[in-house]
């Protein structure tokens, strides 16, 4: 029987090629992928405003007649529309119109719209108003409903999208949309049919419950949100199961490069690490790929963990690819593990994006050829040129900084066939319990719960930035008596030539102010060989201040640094700073950082510095980022991609995480099941045969 996937949006009055063409950038191809285009929420239009009564920034309905329609020309040629009530005066102004909508909106039209009222050259104003010519009468309180808001594209507008969707749901009657939920799950929460649930959610009838729905609480809501969350579970466990389908090398531990290199450092591996190390141990020597995530505060000694793990590798005869962000950290591993390597007869190569002409001919061939055992580098290291002989192990610092899918592609790398590597993923960020639940899901965990011996904590000071010169005084001390610091530049603007600029003009400044200390400046404009030499100098210790936008942020180790100044926190999440201080408090003297924020702060800002003096563990501050922010941001924006979702709010809805992790297993037992709720959910956002 047909279904609702089998039906094109083709089929819909008015959906042509070109529109056709649009939706299929909303991934939306069917008329099951259009009742799956969720609302987001919903606006109660059911009641009629005053035009005179209106403020700048109200959303509202009014209703009038058209008193004139003129084109303007200014800096923009618009459509002004001037409509009127028994109250007053507004202007809807539009930049994009056709001819009919101009003749449409002729003098003593009744049109009623909806907009944001906003200051304007006609006094307040309509930009781009969903407005109806000679709508019904409005309907009586009881009969009211919500109107549904979708996500847009381009070239999609709000009321046509809607039209769509009323127009799939008439379909929606005569074919059915599969139910995957399992009977028993339906009962146990009592949820609705899929079908009521969408009818539910697309045009919520009178009556309906409007604060429910509004908040998302709704039955309906909350079975499709379940849904999701599921979906997303399945298709985590799925990439699991097909990675784990594969064989790896069984990389038993032997030889005696571990111990010598255990011998060599200069300081004991702590209970936690010992732990992990062993976690490792284990998935390596088996036949299986390794999927293994650890996580641990930042300072907690993962780089060394990495090591052994790259060297039991090493010494069962396979090839190890490490992996970390930014420049500046794989760069700063890359002088480490010489350092270490080097007393093994062991020397890394290196691979960055940077690297180029015959210098990199050289290490691909390396690669190819199996003389590199071990290549450090940035993501240049898992292009498509790149091959290895027999890559054994991928370690990847510092994985929030990389999206889920980057991570999901890493994996193609090295796997030919039914052969995958062994995996380590190593993160500093804490994520919260629930949501690593759902966004790791296809990983196990490791947890470097303790911090070496000696750590002193880190005094966290707030100042406004009126106070600039007692904090310039301070560098000055703690650069005076032989500790280094850090002054790090924020902007909010994505650009980086911004942000360049801002770190070179506070460079010049303390330059003048601190003539006396030696200052360097590192952000991500300079060449590749300009960072390394800079960090170098900062590691040596030749310079006092390293002056830096957020370039720093992750992995830079100078236990020496104990005094890091941060300018706007206000500017960043709990997380970045968190990892931002961590740069600091890395050696055995007292360390500070200095929260130097532009006043004044909102409540929010307050409470979000607050938190970073309270508390020096990453996972209380990703609990409390998680409540102030959201997952969304708390992954990082570049990470949000699994975690976009339709209808489930993580901070809302993540009671369902730990009922989802328990029922998903159960029903990966029906591959049909699995693959049609992936594609209803995720559709085209996630690849996976090729994974
Ligand atoms: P992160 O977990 O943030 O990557 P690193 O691996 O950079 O931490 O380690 C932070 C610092 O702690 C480094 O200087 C490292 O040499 C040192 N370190 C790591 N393990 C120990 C240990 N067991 N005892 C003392 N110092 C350690
Ligand atoms: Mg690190």
């Amino acid at each position: 029987m047909t279904s609702l996937e089998d039906i094109q949006v083709t089929v819909l009055k008015g959906v042509g090629d070109a529109l056709a063409g649009r939706l299929a950038r909303l991934g939306i191809h069917t008329l099951q992928d259009l009742l799956f285009h969720l609302p987001y929420r919903y606006e109660d239009r059911t009641r009629l405003t005053p035009i005179g009564s209106l403020h700048v920034g109200d959303v509202a309905v009014v209703e009038g007649e058209v008193v004139s329609a003129d084109m303007v020309m200014g800096r923009r040629r618009s459509l002004q529309v001037t409509v009127r009530d028994n109250s007053g005066f507004l202007a809807l102004r539009f930049f994009y119109f056709s001819a009919a909508q101009k003749k449409q909106l002729s003098e003593g039209t009744r049109v009623r719209c909806f907009g944001e009222v906003r200051p304007g050259r006609a006094g307040m104003e309509f930009y781009h108003p969903e407005y109806q010519v000679n709508p019904p009468p409005m309907p009586s309180p009881d009969q009211a409903t919500l109107t549904p808001i979708y996500p847009l594209t381009e070239g999609i507008q709000q009321p046509r999208l809607r039209s769509l969707c009323q127009q799939a749901q008439r379909y929606l009657s005569r074919y059915p949309v599969r139910e995957w939920l399992p009977d028993g799950v339906l009962e146990e929460y009592q949820f609705p049919t899929i079908t009521d649930a969408l009818s539910m959610v697309h045009a919520p009838p009178a009556g309906a419950p409007v604060r429910a729905l509004m908040e998302g609480q709704h039955p309906a809501q909350q079975r499709l949100v379940m849904e999701e969350l599921m979906a997303h579970q399945l298709s985590m466990l799925k990439v699991r199961a097909q990675i784990q389908s594969r064989q790896s090398l069984a990389l038993l531990p032997q030889g005696d490069l571990a111990d010598r290199f255990l011998d060599q450092l200069p300081f004991a591996l702590t209970g936690a690490q010992n732990r992990v190390v062993d976690d490792i141990r284990q998935d390596l020597s088996q036949p299986l790929p390794m999927l293994r995530l650890v996580q641990g505060d930042v300072g907690s000694g993962k780089t060394v963990v990495a090591a052994l793990a790259a060297l039991q590798a090493i010494a069962a005869g396979a090839q190890v690819a490490l992996m970390a962000p930014t420049e500046i950290l794989a760069e700063q591993h890359y002088v480490n593990f010489r350092d270490w390597l080097a007393p093994l007869g062991l020397t890394p190569a290196w691979l960055s994006g940077k690297t180029k002409g015959r210098a990199r001919d050289a290490v691909l061939s390396a690669m190819a050829s199996g003389d590199a055992r071990l290549v450090i580098g940035t993501h240049a290291l898992f292009q498509d040129d790149v091959a290895f002989e027999r890559l054994g192990l991928v370690i990847v610092d510092e994985q929030h900084r990389f999206g889920v899918h980057q991570r999901l592609a890493l994996r193609d790398k090295g796997a030919a066939g039914d052969y995958a590597p062994h995996q380590l993923i190593m993160t500093a960020t804490p994520i919260p319990r629930t949501l690593a639940m759902s966004a790791y899901a296809d990983l196990d965990t490791s947890l470097i719960d303790e911090l070496p011996p000696g750590r002193q904590p880190i005094e966290t000071i707030a100042i406004p930035d009126s106070r600039r010169e007692e904090v310039v005084e301070r560098v000055r001390g703690a650069c005076q008596s032989g500790r280094q610091a850090y002054w790090v530049c924020t902007l909010i603007e994505e650009s980086e030539a911004l942000q360049c600029q801002a770190a070179e003009a506070t460079a010049d400044e303390l330059r003048e102010r601190l003539p006396e200390l030696s200052i360097g400046l590192v952000h991500g404009r300079l060449k590749a060989s300009e960072k390394a030499d800079l960090m170098h100098r900062f590691q040596a210790g030749e310079l006092d201040l390293l002056v830096a936008t957020t370039v720093i942020e992750v992995g830079v180790d100078v236990p020496n640094a104990s005094l890091i100044i941060i300018e706007n926190p206000e500017r960043l999440g709990l997380a970045q700073l968190h990892q931002l201080r961590g740069r600091v408090g890395r050696g055995h003297d007292a360390s500070y950082c200095v929260l130097m924020y532009h006043p004044p702060l909102s409540q929010n800002g307050k409470a979000r510095l607050q938190v970073l003096r309270d508390s020096q563990d990453g996972f209380v501050i990703a609990e409390k980022d998680l409540e102030i922010r959201g997952p969304g941001e708390v992954l990082g924006t570049r990470q949000t991609g699994l975690m976009q979702f339709r209808i489930a709010d993580f901070e809302r809805d993540r009671g369902w995480i730990e009922a989802v992790r328990k029922k998903a297993p159960a029903l990966m037992d029906d591959d049909r099941r699995v693959n049609a709720l992936i594609q209803r959910w995720l559709g085209e956002r996630i690849r996976y045969g090729d994974v």
